[in-house]
């Protein structure tokens, strides 16, 4: 059995008194929410904080607003059940609401925080394994060695990012609060991350991700579709989210297609989404945006599944996502 190593636990009531925490205690301190991505790496040894800074006790980090004509705050600590079960972003942000329900499994979605979700660890075949195994065949760069086993000759770490909802919330076009014992910041969800496997996040370690601001919805539709192996349990291999806002016509003026679980951040097909202004979702269309699309994912052979199998079903994924919002105009 694989079991935590020791630590303090400090329990702040706000999240000014957890950032100010976390700069006093230095590097050996870590923030923690639910513990379900931050437990089992420290049962690995990838994390060993001599202190957590648990972040459940600090109650306006749960709060939940707004609506679709005004726009939504999600404080980071509801649980991914309470946003894929919320009547309003079900109705109005429904593409999220889908994809925190696709996070893992029930009883992690009940722990696990949706500030947690923006801000888990990349994933690597290599890398999310115990001690042992890593000691086996000798620890890569993003823990304790020298080499990456994924790209020998790499001198950047290649981890996945594996959040279901970090797409979703790029394709929608929120933004984030930090607080940091100087005081608060708001940035795009989209400038959170960082093509760098071992340093992912912009966020400053002593950081909080307080709040999540959803814009209004403004007619934009949205969906969110995920490759697994198995229909529970699993991360993402592959994740594509799209958004998209039509005139009267049918015609695009907003388009967002952002993948998941193919780099170390979030993926924006930026030629895709420019292919796209001005045009209707016809079948031809669909096509080539999904060619356009899928060329920047670079999956690697890190994550379940083989990378060309994956690169393969990129382009399948946005064109199924493009067309049903072609065909659900409810969506
Ligand atoms: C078996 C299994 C399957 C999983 N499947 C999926 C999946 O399919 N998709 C998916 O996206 N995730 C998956 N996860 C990961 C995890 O359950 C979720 O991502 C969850 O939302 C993480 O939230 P948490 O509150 O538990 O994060 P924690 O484990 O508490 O924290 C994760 C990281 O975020 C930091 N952090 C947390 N909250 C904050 C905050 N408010 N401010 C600053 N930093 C913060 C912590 O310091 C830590 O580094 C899985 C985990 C397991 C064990
Ligand atoms: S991509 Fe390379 S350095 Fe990064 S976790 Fe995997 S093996 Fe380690």
């Amino acid at each position: 059995m694989m079991r935590l190593p020791p630590f303090q636990y400090l329990a702040p009531q706000s999240a000014k008194e957890a950032a100010c925490l976390l700069a006093d205690q230095g590097p050996e301190a870590i923030p923690v929410a639910g513990g379900t991505d931050l437990y089992p790496n420290m049962k690995r040894r990838l994390f060993e904080p001599k202190v957590l800074v648990g972040l459940r006790g600090i109650g306006e980090l749960r709060e939940l607003s707004g609506s679709s004509e005004k726009g939504v705050e999600i404080g980071g600590l509801c649980t991914l059940n309470e946003i894929s079960e919320n009547e309003t972003l079900r109705a109005a942000y429904p593409s999220l609401a889908r994809a925190a329900g696709l996070v893992s499994s029930p009883p992690l979605r009940s722990m696990g925080t949706i500030g947690g979700n923006l801000c888990i660890d990349t994933r690597c075949n290599y890398y999310n394994q115990s001690y042992q195994w890593r000691e086996a065949i000798d620890f890569c760069m993003k823990k304790q060695g020298e080499t990456c086993w994924v790209a020998p000759g790499s001198k950047r770490c290649w981890a996945v990012s594996s959040s279901d909802t970090a797409p979703v919330f790029i394709a929608l076009g929120a933004e984030v609060t930090l607080v940091s014992p100087e005081g608060e910041r708001r940035i795009p969800v989209r400038g959170l991350y960082r093509h760098d496997g071992i340093d992912f996040v912009t966020k400053r370690r002593e950081e909080i991700l307080t709040r999540i601001h959803l814009p209004p919805m403004d007619g934009i539709r949205g969906t969110y579709l995920k490759l697994r192996r198995r229909g529970s349990i699993d991360f993402p291999i592959l994740g594509v989210a799209a958004a998209v806002k039509l005139t009267s016509e049918g015609s695009i003026v907003l388009a967002r297609i952002v993948l998941t679980a193919v780099e170390s951040a979030p993926v924006e097909a930026t030629e895709a989404e420019e292919f796209l202004i001005g045009k209707k979702l016809s079948p031809d269309v669909i096509e080539e945006a999904a060619r356009l699309a899928y060329r920047p994912s670079k999956p690697l052979d890190n994550t379940d599944l083989t990378h060309s199998y994956r690169k393969k079903m990129a382009r399948i994924y946005v064109a199924r996502a493009l067309g049903q919002l072609a065909e659900a105009p409810g969506l």
